[in-house]
């Protein structure tokens, strides 16, 4: 009786890590299992792997341009997280063209933070519960669970996407989405092989397949990661509350400068919808100052300000600053129902 439940369990154990593995390539593979709060250790090999691959550093050695790489390939996948898939799939804060969408979702998806619907899909249920007991990810159940431990389970691998029917009606999002870790293998094999090729043609550089590899893919994105998480973890502890919102978000100039805007995260929980996070002139944002560009360009249109009456009302009414309670606000100043 005890072998056959024990071989049974060793069979379901086993099917559980064969599903695990096909997650790797497919996150759409099994059913659901929304309720299960466990880490999955199999499934989340790769993101250890990832980090453990950042030692390679004192194997391969470093160079210039191994480093400015790794250095753009943060900048461009930042601004690709907070313009895009924050401030654009999560919040609809300006438009865009289908292409460009695309694009950006791509270019999102190569920082390993899974695709633009299961980001934007916990995001709005972030904003929906922030810091009460169905927020997936506020600090005060932990900072490693809300730094990272909460998308390491069986439960947070999935998203409710019925929070993203928006999103869903472009099937090249869906596609992404479920095969979104294809984009980072490409960038991977593509710095390799780029690494290899100025090894060969200019050995002056001082770099190789491996160095490239290292530095503008490991490196580059578990920093770029860790920055990113940092709003779900320090962003709910560390710095001022400007406005009383209805969560512990704070304001945070550190964390808005490595994250290009996004630590000004007591303005973005007041006003979600903004695609400016900097209420004020000195608060830097530079996801806002490209999105700014870019819209001169006409790559982007119709960026959502801060309105000063947001800002306004605030103040004049420091209870009322829950985001509905302000569109209310403004809705009855201007007479409409
Ligand atoms: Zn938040
Ligand atoms: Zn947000």
């Amino acid at each position: 009786m005890d072998g056959t439940s024990s071989q049974a369990g060793g069979g379901g154990a086993l099917r559980r890590a064969a599903l695990a593995v096909r997650r790797w390539f497919d996150t759409e593979a099994g059913g659901g299992d929304a309720d299960d709060d466990g880490i999955d250790w199999v499934r989340v090999v790769p993101f250890i792997g990832m980090h453990l691959m950042c030692f390679g550093v004192f194997f391969t050695g470093v160079s210039p341009i191994a480093l400015w790489t790794a250095l753009a390939l943060y900048a461009l996948r930042m601004f690709a997280i907070t313009a895009f898939y924050h401030r654009y799939f999560s919040h609809r804060a300006f438009r865009t063209s289908r292409v460009v969408q695309f694009v950006f979702g791509v270019i999102g998806a190569s920082s390993v933070q899974r695709g633009p619907l299961w980001w934007a899909a916990h995001h709005r249920h972030h904003h929906r519960h922030a810091d009460t007991e169905h927020d997936p990810h506020s600090p005060r159940a932990g900072f490693l669970r809300s730094h990272m431990g909460w998308f390491l389970t069986r439960a947070g691998f999935r998203a409710d996407r019925s929070r993203v029917r928006d999103l869903e009606r472009f099937p090249e999002l869906r596609l992404l989405d479920r095969f979104d870790v294809l984009v980072p293998i490409a960038l991977a094999t593509a710095l390799f092989l780029w690494g290899g090729w100025l090894q060969r043609n200019h050995p002056e550089l001082g770099t190789s397949a491996a160095q490239m590899l290292v530095w503008g893919f490991f490196v580059s994105t578990v920093v770029l990661f860790h920055a990113t998480v940092t709003i779900n973890s320090l962003a709910h502890r560390w710095g001022r509350r400007r406005y009383d919102t209805h969560d512990d978000s704070r304001n945070n100039a550190f964390l808005a400068l490595i994250t290009f805007g996004e630590g000004w995260h007591n303005n973005h929980h007041h006003f979600p919808g903004s695609a400016r996070q900097g209420h004020r002139w000195w608060e830097f944002d530079l996801s806002w100052y490209v999105l700014c560009v870019l819209a001169a360009l006409r790559i982007v249109s119709d960026l959502k300000a801060v309105p000063a009456e947001a800002q306004r009302l605030s103040r004049k009414h420091p209870a009322s600053t829950k985001v509905l309670d302000v569109r209310d606000e403004l809705r009855r100043e201007r007479g409409n129902p």
